[in-house]
């Protein structure tokens, strides 16, 4: 008899072995009727699940979320009111790199969280950067693409990266954040992370905010230079994921602090730039940081593929008190996000234990691939059964903004500010000292000797120029100097 549990197969029954195959003698074939052999090789086949596209390589934990302060005023989600605490599952990632990629590649890094609230699961699907390269989601697609492998040789392609950026100006401010210092994280636990987008918050009463969230990270923010994160990449492909569960694993629960600003709703048509541009950040001198309450990470998932590779965050998982914007961007991955679960999941994929809620689910959704949660009659409403009906009460003022106008395709117009070019301009002149203006120049030279071509490297010194004139005469230089006369 074993001291440890006996093998069974996948039908619960005592398996023979662990090791040998049934043969027609020690030298004969391998017998089809080997049902738990089958069974080994068939399951093995199906193991890996469609990778994210983007986001593939990435690892999280679990934890809880503490209100210390009150914003009750602003919103009647009931996660946020003062001191409450929910659990919450949190997923870090790269954004272009597939699954066995490296951790420290100059990439920005997503910043998923799940939260298991008492009024269901609220999903926010951040990243670790205030803003995005781009602001119409028809351009997402290209732009991953881009920032993928090519058709011919699969290599990643710096050519392609810059061909797609310098034709899109409203990337200017995400480019020139992901080339300075924070464009490489020295681990998750050091880096903040943001919305990004713009929410809407509603009170008790009814009234309406403009909100962005700031999880700054208590930890300090600590970054790799390129050096550092290359040989870390040659080293340990793996490094941010091995530092988050071995600081977890070891009682070092790392914590950020959330903090908002919010902008009340009446604030926004006459606001100097579109506050739903989300290329652009609202300046702290305008709208300061209100602070919120902890995000603490104290759980190691047990099982990374049931727990973090089938974990499925979707911007579309709102409470009552919070609702999205008229940010275009967030209003394509309303739908997306969900989507691209059914895809890489399963029809049923918010039945699996990290993806479900903690309160009951009363909804008329049934049946399809792999369901689990049992449906009951009646299965149609309205009805005058005793099934569930929806409660307008219940779900409070509704997020909803006035909106009218012919049906168009163009860029976001009305706002004096509207431009591509002003807050990465800030950002390198006002936010960063010499040195990190010196390894911005650094960075962007080494990434355009690194295969970037004519006339794509023309527009790469003209893109820079609009930027910062400075930066962009000492990035044509350097480019120059080291190219030799070739350029
Ligand atoms: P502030 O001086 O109030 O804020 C500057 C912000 O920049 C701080 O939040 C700081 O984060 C962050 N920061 C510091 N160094 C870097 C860096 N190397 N790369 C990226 N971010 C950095 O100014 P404003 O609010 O007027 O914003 C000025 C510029 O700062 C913006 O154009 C934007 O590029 C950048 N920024 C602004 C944010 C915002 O929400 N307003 C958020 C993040 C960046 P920390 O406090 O953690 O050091």
């Amino acid at each position: 008899m074993n001291d440890v549990p006996a093998t069974t197969s996948d039908s619960g029954a005592w398996v023979e072995s662990d090791e040998h195959s049934l043969t027609v003698g020690p030298d004969g074939p391998v017998l089809l009727q080997d049902a738990y052999l089958i069974e080994q090789m068939a399951q093995f086949n199906r193991e890996r699940i469609p990778e994210r596209q983007p986001h593939a390589k990435g690892s999280g934990a679990f934890g809880h979320f503490e209100v210390t302060d009150d914003v009750s005023a602003y919103t009647r989600a009931a996660l946020f009111q003062p001191g409450t605490r929910t659990e919450v599952l949190a997923r870090f990632s790269t954004v272009a790199g597939e699954r066995g990629s490296p951790d420290t590649w100059r990439d920005p890094r997503g910043f998923a969280l799940k939260f298991y609230t008492s009024q269901g699961n609220y999903d926010m699907v951040g990243n670790n950067t205030p803003v995005f390269f781009l602001r119409d989601p028809m351009k997402f697609q290209h732009f991953i693409r881009s920032q993928k492998r090519r058709a011919d040789n699969n290599l990643r392609d710096h050519d392609m990266q810059w061909d797609f950026w310098t034709l899109s100006p409203e990337s200017a401010h995400q480019v020139t954040w992901l080339m300075g210092d924070r464009g490489i994280p020295r681990t998750w636990r050091h880096m903040n992370g943001y919305t990004s987008h713009t929410y809407m918050w509603i009170n008790g009463a009814g009234e309406r905010y403009w909100v962005k969230y700031h999880f700054k990270t208590d930890q300090g923010i600590e970054c790799f230079t390129q050096h550092e994160a290359d040989q870390m990449a040659a080293v340990d492909t793996d490094f941010h994921t091995r530092d988050l569960f071995e600081h977890i694993r070891d009682g070092q629960f790392p914590s950020w602090t959330l903090h908002v600003q919010l902008m009340p709703f009446g604030d926004a048509a006459a606001y100097r730039f579109n506050p739903f541009d989300l290329t652009k950040v609202w300046p702290h001198g305008d709208y300061p940081l209100v602070r919120v309450g902890r995000l603490t990470l104290d759980r190691n998932p047990t099982d990374n593929h049931a727990e973090i590779e089938q974990a499925a965050f979707q911007p579309n998982n709102f409470v009552p008190g919070i609702g999205p914007s008229p940010d275009r961007m967030l209003l394509a991955r309303l739908f997306s996000y969900a989507d691209a679960h059914r895809h890489r999941i399963g029809a049923n994929y918010q039945q699996l234990p990290v993806n479900a809620p903690v309160v009951p689910v009363h909804t008329y959704s049934k049946d399809g691939a792999m369901a689990y949660r049992k449906t009951s009659d009646p299965v149609y409403a309205p009805n005058s059964k005793g099934g569930p009906a929806a409660d307008p009460e219940l779900f409070g003022a509704a997020p909803s903004w006035h909106t009218d106008g012919d049906i168009v395709r163009t860029a976001y117009a009305g706002h004096a500010e509207d431009d591509d070019w002003g807050q990465a301009g800030t950002l390198v002149r006002e936010v960063m000292d010499t040195d990190a203006r010196d390894r911005l120049v650094d960075n962007v030279v080494g990434h355009l000797l690194d295969g970037v071509s004519e006339p794509v490297l023309q527009r790469a010194f003209a893109y820079w120029a609009r930027i910062d004139a400075e930066t962009g005469r000492r990035i044509e230089e350097g480019v120059r100097a080291k190219a030799g006369n070739g350029i």
